[in-house]
C-alpha cells in the first residue's frame, strides 16, 4: 500500500449522511466504472471479496431445482463459489479443471450445450490459488454466442486492475473484485460492477434467505450516491485516492508493469531450476513447486525474519493438496521491480541455504 493511501485512511472520520461522504464516495463510483470498463453500476459493499461474490451469486439465481448454475472451478476459490451455491441450495452443474490448468471457451460452451437451463455461470478470470489465468474474453463470447440468458458472474478479485480486463466491451454481466489485492488498499472493500442484463435479472430474481447481500438494495441506494447501510468511511476515502493514483498513472500502465514483473519472475524461478505450477500462469502472481528437501514453514518464516519479504504457501481444495508444496509471489498492487528482484534474490539465497544446488 502506498503511503499516501495509509495517511488518507488516518484521517478523521466524516459522517456518511453529508454530502462530503456523498461528494467522495460518488468520486469514488466513477474511478471504479472506468477501472472495469463499464457504463454500468459499481456497488461497494464493505466485507471482503467473498462477501461481494456471494452478494452476486445470492442475488441472481433462487434456490430450487431450477433454473440451475454452471460453476467452474480449477482451484480454491472457484470450489468456494461451489460451496456457497450447495451452501444456499442452489442447484449447480460443475465443471471442474485440473489445478494448474483453466478452463476453456469451449468447455464451457459444451456445458452449457448439455444444460440449457443454466441461468447463471460463475468463473475465475484468475485463479489466485493455482496462478492461474483463463482466456476471459473467449469464454464470455461462448456465453454470449450460446443465445441462451445466462449471466457471466467473474471473480476478478486478482484481476481488475492487474490484467487486461474491459467489462462492457468482453460482454461480463457481472464483475468482482475486492480491496486488497491489486486494488492497493487495505482488506475491508468488495466491488460489484453490474452490466445492463444482470440490472434487469436483479428486478426479476426473487432472492431467499439474505438481507444485507441483497444487491437490489445496493443498487437502489447507489443510483441515490449512497450506501444502504454504514460504511467503512475511510477506506472508501483510501480506496477513492488509490484509484486516483492507478489513474495518474494510466491503467494501461499498470498491466503492463504487472506483465514485467511476472515475465520476470517466471524466467528467473525457471533458471533456478524450479518448476511453475501453472500451464497458463497469471500475471498478477507466479506460483512454483519446492524443490525436494525444502520445508514451506520453514523457508517462508527465513524470507520474513532474514528478509523482510512476505510470500504465501499453497492451499487444500478438492481438485489438489498443494499445502507445503508450493509457494507463491504477488505482483499485485504497490510493488515494482526493485522489490521482485529483492523478493527473488532472498529466494534464491535461501534455496541455496535450504540445500538446494542452483547451476
Ligand atoms: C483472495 C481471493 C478471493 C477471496 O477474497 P477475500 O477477500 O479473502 O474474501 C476470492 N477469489 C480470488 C481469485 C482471490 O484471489
Amino acid at each position: 500500500m502506498p503511503e499516501p493511501v495509509l495517511a488518507e485512511i488516518a484521517k478523521p472520520v466524516i459522517h456518511h449522511r453529508t454530502s462530503q461522504f456523498r461528494d467522495i464516495f460518488a468520486d469514488l463510483s466513477q474511478r471504479l466504472q472506468r477501472l472495469f470498463g463499464t457504463e454500468g453500476p459499481v456497488l461497494t459493499l464493505a466485507g471482503s471479496g467473498t462477501t461481494a461474490f456471494e452478494a452476486a451469486q445470492v442475488s441472481l439465481i433462487a434456490p430450487g431445482p431450477a433454473p440451475r448454475a454452471l460453476t467452474v472451478a480449477s482451484g480454491k476459490f472457484g470450489e468456494r463459489w461451489q460451496d456457497i451455491y450447495q451452501a444456499c441450495r442452489v442447484e449447480q452443474i460443475r465443471l471442474n479443471v485440473t489445478w494448474g490448468s483453466c478452463p476453456t471457451a469451449e468447455q464451457v460452451a459444451q456445458a452449457l450445450q448439455e444444460n440449457p437451463d443454466i441461468s447463471v455461470v460463475t468463473l475465475v478470470h484468475s485463479e489466485t490459488s493455482t496462478a492461474t489465468a483463463c482466456d476471459l474474453q473467449s469464454i464470455a463470447q461462448a456465453v454470449r454466442e450460446h443465445g441462451c440468458d445466462a449471466l457471466l458472474i467473474v471473480d476478478g478479485i486478482t484481476s481488475v486492475a492487474a490484467l487486461p480486463l474491459h467489462m462492457d466491451e468482453w460482454g461480463i454481466d457481472v464483475l468482482v473484485t475486492g480491496s486488497q489485492k491489486a486494488l492497493m488498499l487495505p482488506p475491508g472493500l468488495g466491488f460489484v460492477g453490474l452490466g445492463p442484463r444482470a440490472v434487469h435479472r436483479l428486478q426479476q430474481v426473487k432472492p431467499d434467505g439474505c438481507y444485507s447481500l441483497d444487491l437490489r438494495r445496493w443498487l437502489e441506494s447507489w443510483q441515490d450516491r449512497d450506501v444502504p447501510f454504514t460504511p467503512p468511511v475511510n477506506l472508501i476515502r483510501g480506496q477513492r485516492l488509490a484509484l486516483e493514483m492507478i489513474e495518474s498513472h494510466g491503467i494501461a500502465d499498470v498491466w503492463a508493469r504487472t506483465a514485467e514483473l511476472a515475465d520476470m519472475t517466471r524466467g528467473r524461478l525457471q533458471s533456478m531450476g524450479l518448476q511453475l505450477i501453472s500451464d497458463s500462469p497469471s500475471d498478477s502472481l507466479t506460483g512454483a513447486f519446492y524443490p525436494s528437501g525444502v520445508n514451506d514453514g520453514a523457508f517462508r518464516a527465513a524470507l520474513r525474519e532474514k528478509h523482510a519479504i512476505q510470500i504465501a504457501g499453497g492451499q487444500d481444495g478438492r481438485g489438489g493438496q498443494w499445502k507445503g508444496k508450493i509457494f507463491r509471489i504477488s505482483h499485485m498492487g504497490h510493488v515494482d521491480a526493485d522489490d521482485t528482484r529483492a523478493a527473488l534474490d532472498a529466494i534464491e539465497t535461501q534455496l541455496t541455504a535450504a540445500g538446494h544446488a542452483i547451476g
